[in-house]
């Protein structure tokens, strides 16, 4: 039996990482609200929506390693909120491409990355536009105060899976402890450009007509994408993603998105086979990822400890304590929420 049947967790951010921690405590049957002070949950899985694309922005997909997190995967495809992706993925190195090949099960959102998120959200209790801005309490009564003063709680535990700086501020004036353990984790940024084009891109010599993705070996430029060719999307035009490369983002990353816009399609048409150009585009814009992954992340699988827990009644999940992808932001929420789960019976 529960020792309290209302033991509510508050959970601050919706993205990945939070959402497996709301799932795994409501397998348990324990109530938890998220906040998040973007539109909607997402995060760094969410896409950009134009009015003649969508776009990802953040995650391009995911690879699964992990058996625990393959099997969730597994649900996540029956609802069909997944496919498999990219199928022609390809390397260039100064206008050579080559096909790149390897055995990793890689997946992405259909219609959008937004998709996973959008059906871990389903049933969960997600205020968007809440930006948490401190917490008040202490252990088993804490209230979260907004951008605007208000009080939200009480709340038995908060769970924080914000990247560990914004992490840092809300813990910080509570939990020494779990400061220094943000303060231990080091996330870098990342530009990702986009660009929408009214005409096709070119054939390009050696390289199939259906490419969907290049890893790009530049100092600017990392990875480009072509939206219109991940699942579900056949019904807009030509438009790419451009994720810069974490060093070169961190130079740039006061710059206008204009410039680095420019840049990094002058890096992808420099990356282009001999002759090929690109078409002018019709639209474009770059999105500021402060915290895009964690360069030094804190636990991992080698300490067994992918989250933080604290008597305090707070805790940290998210990438930031376990690794720089997708799986490892969601195994860190699910496991966490398995242990809150097994403390609160
Ligand atoms: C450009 C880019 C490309 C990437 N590519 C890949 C890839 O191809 N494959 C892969 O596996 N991974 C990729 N990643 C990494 C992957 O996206 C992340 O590891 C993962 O999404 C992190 O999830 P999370 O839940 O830990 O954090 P987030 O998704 O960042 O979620 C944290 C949430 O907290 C919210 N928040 C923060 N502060 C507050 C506050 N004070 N109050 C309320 N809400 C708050 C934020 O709005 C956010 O929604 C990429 C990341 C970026 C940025």
């Amino acid at each position: 039996m529960r020792s309290d049947t209302c033991q509510h967790t508050a959970i601050i951010g919706a993205g990945i990482a939070g959402l497996a921690c709301a799932r795994a405590l409501d397998a348990a049957g324990l109530p938890a609200t998220l906040f998040d002070k973007a539109r909607g949950a997402g995060g760094r899985m969410s896409s950009r929506r134009l009015p003649d694309a969508v776009l990802d922005l953040g995650a391009q997909f995911f690879s699964v390693r992990n058996a625990t997190f393959r099997r969730a995967v597994e649900g996540w495809h029956k609802a069909g909120s997944i496919a498999p992706w990219p199928a022609s993925l390809w390397s260039a190195q100064a206008g050579r491409w080559q096909r790149h090949e390897d055995d990793l099960e890689r997946l992405c959102g259909t219609p959008s990355m937004s998709a996973v998120t959008r059906h871990l959200a389903k049933g969960l209790t997600v205020k968007a536009q809440t930006r948490i801005e401190r917490l008040v309490g202490s252990a088993g009564q804490w209230q979260l105060v907004d951008e605007h003063g208000e009080h939200h709680g009480p709340f038995t535990r908060v769970v924080i899976s914000a990247p560990s700086p914004q992490a840092h501020a809300l813990v910080a004036p509570h939990d020494a402890t779990l400061a220094e353990a943000c303060e231990a984790v080091i996330q870098r940024p990342c530009w990702a450009a986009w660009a929408l084009f009214d005409a096709p891109l070119p054939a390009l010599p050696g390289v199939d007509d259906d490419w969907q993705a290049v890893r790009v070996n530049d100092p600017r430029l990392r990875f480009v994408v072509r939206n219109q060719l991940k699942p579900g999307r056949q019904d807009q035009g030509e438009s790419l993603s451009l994720l810069a490369n974490l060093e070169w983002s961190e130079v740039r990353l006061e710059d206008s998105p204009e410039t680095i816009v420019e840049a990094l399609l002058d890096a992808f048409q420099q990356a282009l086979p001999d002759g090929s150009r690109l078409p002018e585009p019709s639209a474009l814009g770059a999105h500021r990822w402060r915290y895009a992954q964690p360069d030094v992340f804190a636990g991992g699988e080698a300490v067994n400890l992918d989250y933080r827990l604290s008597a305090s009644g707070l805790s940290l999940c998210g990438d930031g304590w376990r690794g720089p992808r997708v799986e490892d932001a969601w195994l860190s929420g699910h496991h966490l929420g398995e242990a809150l789960a097994a403390d609160a019976i």
